[in-house]
C-alpha cells in the first residue's frame, strides 16, 4: 500500500465528486475553493445528469447520498416537446446526446445545481476549505508539490488536481497553450418563480425546447417531490439542504450576434435585450424572459476546451471544465466531468493498493479523459450546429 495526499483546486461538481471518490477509496485529500462559501455566488439552476453521469456519481458517493440525489430531482424531467417560437410542434432537430426518456432504462435527471453541490459536500466538509484561491504551485524533484493559496501558508501534497473550471489557473500554469477557444456563442439562463403568469402556463409541462432561426430556447419546469429537509431526513439524515421552491428554468443559447449581445456586460438589461431578439415569438415565452428578475439571470460565453493538449509528466493534472469546457448544447459537460472524477479516483485507488506510482497511474487517467472528452466536445459541437440551424 502506497500512501499519498491529493490536493484538489475547486469545489465545483468535478472537484467534489473526486473528493468523494477519494474518501471512499481511503485516500487522503483536501479541496481548496476560491468562493467564500458554497452559496456565495449564483450557481446556475437546473442541470441534467445522464445515465453515464449517474453511474459515475453512484461509484463515488455513499449510497444514501445517491438516493437523496435521485429524490431531489425534478419530477417528470423526461417528458419533452419540441416547438417553433409560436409553440407549434416541430420534429427532428434534437442533438443525439439528449435523452428525453423514450428508450433508456436510466433516463436523464434534472436537478437543482446548488442542491447537487450540497449533496456532494456532505460528509467531507472538514476537508473542503472555502475562501482560499489558488495563486500558483511549484513541483520539486522529490515529486512533491507546493501549493500557494490565498490566506494560507504553503500547502504540500503528492498530487495536485486542477478542477478549477473554465478559467483554470492550474491549466494556465501547466499547459498555457490549452486555453479554451471562444466559440462566438453565448448562453443566457435564468429562472421564474411559480406560479407562472397567465399566458406563460403553456410552458409548465416538463421540458419545452423552442427551435428558432439561429438559436434555441429551453424551458424546464423544476417540480420537486417534497421539501428538501424532509427528503434529507428520509434518505440521508445529517445532510443539510437549502430549501428550494419549484421554478421554471430557462436558457437561451445561440451566436452572440443572433441574440443582439455582441457586448453582454450589462447584465441588468439582459431580459429586455433578449425580448428584442425574440420578436414574433409567442407572447407567453417573451413574458417568461421579460418578467424574470434580472438578478436571477446570467450570461456565459461558450468556450471549447483542448483536451488533446499534452503536458509534461508529473504530479499535476486537470479535470472537468478546466481542460474540456464545451457547449451546453450537448448537455455533456458535467457528465463528462463526473466520469473524470470516477476514473481518476478508481485509478488512484488501484495505484495505492498495488503500490504503483501515482504519477504513472495519472497517465492512464489522462489518456482516458482525452479520448472521452474529445468525443463529448465533438458531440456538443454537432449539437450546437443543430440547435443554431436556420429554419427552412
Ligand atoms: C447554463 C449552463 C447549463 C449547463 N447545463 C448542463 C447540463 O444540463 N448537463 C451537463 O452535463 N453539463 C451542463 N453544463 C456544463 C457544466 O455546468 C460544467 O461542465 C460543470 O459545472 C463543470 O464542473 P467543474 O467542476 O469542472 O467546474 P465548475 O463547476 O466551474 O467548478 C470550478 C470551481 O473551481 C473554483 N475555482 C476557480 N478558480 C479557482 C482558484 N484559482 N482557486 C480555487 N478555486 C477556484 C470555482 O469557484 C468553482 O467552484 C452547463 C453549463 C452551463 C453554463
Amino acid at each position: 500500500m502506497q500512501d499519498f495526499h491529493v490536493v484538489i483546486i475547486g469545489a465545483g461538481l468535478g472537484g467534489l465528486c473526486l473528493a468523494q471518490g477519494l474518501k471512499r477509496a481511503g485516500i487522503s485529500f483536501d479541496v481548496y475553493e476560491r468562493d467564500a462559501a458554497p452559496d456565495s455566488r449564483l450557481q446556475g439552476y437546473r442541470i441534467r445528469i445522464d445515465a453515464e453521469g449517474q453511474r459515475a456519481l453512484a461509484a463515488c458517493i455513499p449510497q444514501e447520498l445517491f438516493a437523496l440525489f435521485r429524490a431531489t430531482a425534478s419530477l417528470n424531467a423526461s417528458s419533452g416537446r419540441f416547438v417553433t417560437p409560436q409553440l407549434l410542434p416541430i420534429e427532428g432537430r434534437t442533438p443525439a446526446s439528449w435523452d428525453m426518456g423514450e428508450d433508456d432504462d436510466i433516463g436523464d435527471l434534472s436537478v437543482n445545481r446548488q442542491t447537487f453541490r450540497e449533496i456532494l459536500l456532505a460528509g467531507i466538509e472538514e476537508n473542503v476549505h472555502f475562501g482560499h484561491e489558488l495563486k500558483s504551485y511549484r513541483c520539486f524533484e522529490d515529486g512533491s508539490v507546493s501549493v500557494s493559496l490565498e490566506g494560507l501558508p504553503l500547502v504540500s501534497c503528492d498530487l495536485l488536481v486542477g478542477a478549477d473550471g473554465v478559467n483554470s489557473r492550474v491549466r494556465r500554469q501547466l499547459a498555457p497553450y490549452a486555453e479554451p477557444r471562444d466559440t462566438g456563442s453565448i448562453c443566457i439562463y435564468g429562472k421564474m418563480e411559480l406560479p407562472l403568469a397567465e399566458g406563460c402556463d403553456l410552458l409548465s409541462d416538463g421540458t419545452t425546447v423552442v427551435f428558432a432561426d439561429g438559436c434555441t430556447a429551453i424551458f424546464d419546469l423544476m417540480h420537486f417531490d417534497d421539501d428538501f429537509s424532509t427528503l434529507a431526513s428520509r434518505f440521508a439524515p445529517g445532510c443539510n439542504l437549502t430549501p428550494m421552491s419549484d421554478y421554471l428554468y430557462w436558457a437561451l443559447i445561440g451566436p452572440r450576434q443572433r441574440l443582439g449581445l455582441e457586448k453582454y456586460d450589462h447584465v441588468q438589461d439582459l431580459p429586455v435585450l433578449l425580448t428584442n431578439a425574440m420578436r414574433g415569438w409567442h407572447p407567453g415565452i417573451r413574458q417568461v424572459i421579460s418578467r424574470s428578475n434580472p438578478t436571477d439571470v446570467a450570461a456565459l460565453p461558450i468556450r471549447s476546451g483542448r483536451p488533446d493538449a499534452l503536458w509534461s509528466f508529473g504530479a499535476v493534472t486537470l479535470l472537468g471544465d478546466a481542460i474540456h469546457a464545451m457547449s451546453p448544447a450537448g448537455g455533456l459537460g458535467a457528465n463528462t466531468t463526473l466520469e473524470d472524477a470516477r476514473v481518476l479516483a478508481e485509478i488512484l485507488s488501484d495505484a495505492r493498493s498495488q503500490a504503483r506510482s501515482a504519477n504513472i497511474a495519472m497517465l492512464d487517467y489522462e489518456a482516458d479523459m482525452r479520448d472521452r472528452a474529445s468525443r463529448a466536445i465533438d458531440a456538443s459541437e454537432r449539437g450546437a450546429a443543430m440547435l443554431f440551424e436556420n429554419l427552412a
